[in-house]
């Protein structure tokens, strides 16, 4: 079984890959470090804005 690296998007195998779904430690890292991000832009945009309710919806409909 084959996965695609969220990071770089090459097919990489799922099995004996201890970085699944990523490619390598480097991939998955770099994903971490864009989540990381991304949670502090919505952290800023709730005290700015006040967007709890959007991300709400966003989690019913997934
Ligand atoms: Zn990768």
């Amino acid at each position: 079984m084959k996965v695609k690296c969220p990071t770089c998007k090459k097919w990489n195998e799922w099995q004996n890959n201890p970085f699944r779904p990523f490619c390598s430690e480097r991939c998955k890292l770099i994903d971490l470090g864009a989540w990381a991000s991304e949670e502090y832009k919505i952290e800023g945009k709730l005290s700015d804005e006040g967007s709890q309710v959007s991300l709400e919806k966003e989690n019913e409909n997934a």
